[in-house]
């Protein structure tokens, strides 16, 4: 399917959702406004000039750039601290690295939103028995399951009174799950409650696909470390790859110990020349993630009208910027993410398939065309080739891509 064969009924129907959903685009707008004041009045108090693009070589001492925008993030996640870095390779190793930094050998880690995100469960130790995991170094495990698709508050107060686990990890988005994604403040709540019963316990939040959905941060509301991807929300598309933690400075540094030596930690790691894309990518952030929001929102609004179940419905307040959608056919599934990647600014030509990914037990098709490589800020969509033939589509670094990519992909599957 070509841009212009998309058949006019199509481009209709997308009108007619987008005036729908008029009042839902202008609280993402509002919300897009509130995050970007409160960056730039970061960049502004932390005095953002030139020469903090200009990067650094070698060991990286001395790095203006990476200094400041530590500071920045700080402000701006309402933490004591962070480290932003492109040292870290994804989401999971910044994420690990949290984990790393707020548990030892013989403490237990209690995650209580249900089994962590897939490849966590290695690093954590709960599937195989990579060296150096988690339980490698004897960390206990134990889970709290979620309860109706969110948080199971007697339970978690229960167990974490019990238990007086030494951290746990509480996952805002839904990830492959079919649960919904948390508020910042539902995040909030749990801190709240698990610092009630345990008040040494340290809470760590699994923070991806959530940054700048809302005009809070879980930082700001009780977490004591917030982790997540720089190829996702908070690098605005710009950043070309890294991760970042923000919270208590103790366990940040702790963190740093993790990702580079005991010792040396964030005073070492240059920058080359990436500086100038993580600032410019953070300033973008708010805005870039207003623009999946809005892309998630048009195709849950246009694949329900069309008949479809959609997660979240295209009315729903939205903590992440995940949309499910339940395709209910293999055939449907495979067109839908080949009109994606046919949608796609790049890699357009190319027909996804489904595979046998390693550790998965179904089939799976994926559709990305993306600028760099795996970032889901930009319009990617994915799912298992098992009922009830879901996909999980995410991104749109503009709104008006992401909404080409929508029509195509339905283009693509109506055509038939
Ligand atoms: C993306 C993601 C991660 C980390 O994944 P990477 O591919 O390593 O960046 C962890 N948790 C959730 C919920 C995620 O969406």
């Amino acid at each position: 399917m070509k841009l212009s064969d998309i058949p006019t009924e199509i481009e209709r129907l997308a009108e007619d959702c987008e005036a729908e959903l008029a009042s839902r685009f202008a609280e993402i707008d509002r919300v897009a406004r509130i995050n970007t004041r409160r960056i730039m009045e970061a960049f502004q108090e932390f005095r953002v000039s030139e020469s903090c693009f200009a990067g650094t070589t070698g060991y990286g001492y001395d790095d203006l750039g990476r200094e400041t925008l530590d500071k920045i993030w700080a402000r701006v996640f309402g933490s004591e601290s962070a480290l932003v870095r492109t040292g870290f390779v994804n989401g999971t190793h910044a994420i690990a690295s949290a984990l790393f930094a707020s548990v030892g050998p013989g403490d237990t880690l209690m995650p209580l939103m249900g089994s962590p995100y897939d490849t966590l469960r290695t690093a954590i130790g709960i599937s195989g028995d990579a060296y150096g995991s988690l339980g490698f170094y004897g960390v206990n495990y134990a889970e709290v399951a979620t309860k109706n698709g969110g948080p199971d508050m007697e339970s978690i107060e229960r167990r974490v009174g019990e238990i007086r686990p030494r951290a746990v990890l509480i996952q805002r988005s839904r990830g492959y799950d079919s649960r919904r994604a948390l508020s910042a403040e539902e995040v909030g709540e749990i801190c709240r409650l698990v610092k009630r019963v345990s008040p040494n316990t340290i809470c760590v939040v699994d923070n991806c696909y959530g940054e700048f959905t809302e005009t809070e941060e879980p930082t700001m509301l009780g977490a004591d470390l917030a982790a997540g991807s720089l190829i996702k929300n908070p690098g605005g598309g710009l950043a070309p790859t890294g991760g970042y933690i923000a919270g208590k400075a103790e366990l940040v540094e702790r963190a740093a110990y993790r990702l580079t030596v005991p010792g040396i930690g964030g005073e070492c790691g240059c920058t080359l020349g990436t500086n100038r894309q993580l600032f410019q990518g953070l300033f973008l952030a708010p805005h870039t993630t207003a623009q999946a929001l809005k892309t998630a929102a048009l195709c849950s609004a246009m694949l329900q009208k069309l008949g479809f179940d959609t997660e979240p419905g295209p009315f729903e307040p939205r903590y992440d910027i995940i949309q499910t959608v339940t395709l209910k056919s293999p055939e449907n599934l495979c067109r839908f993410c080949r009109g994606i990647q046919a949608g796609s600014p790049v890699d357009s030509y190319v027909t996804p398939e489904p595979w046998q990914m390693p550790g998965y037990e179904d089939e799976v098709i994926m559709a990305a065309g993306a600028f760099i490589q795996g970032s889901s800020i930009e319009l990617s969509a994915d799912g298992p080739m098992r009922e009830p033939y879901r996909a999980f589509l995410q991104g749109g670094l503009t709104y008006e891509s992401g909404r080409l990519g929508i029509m195509n992909a339905i283009a693509e599957m109506l055509d038939k």
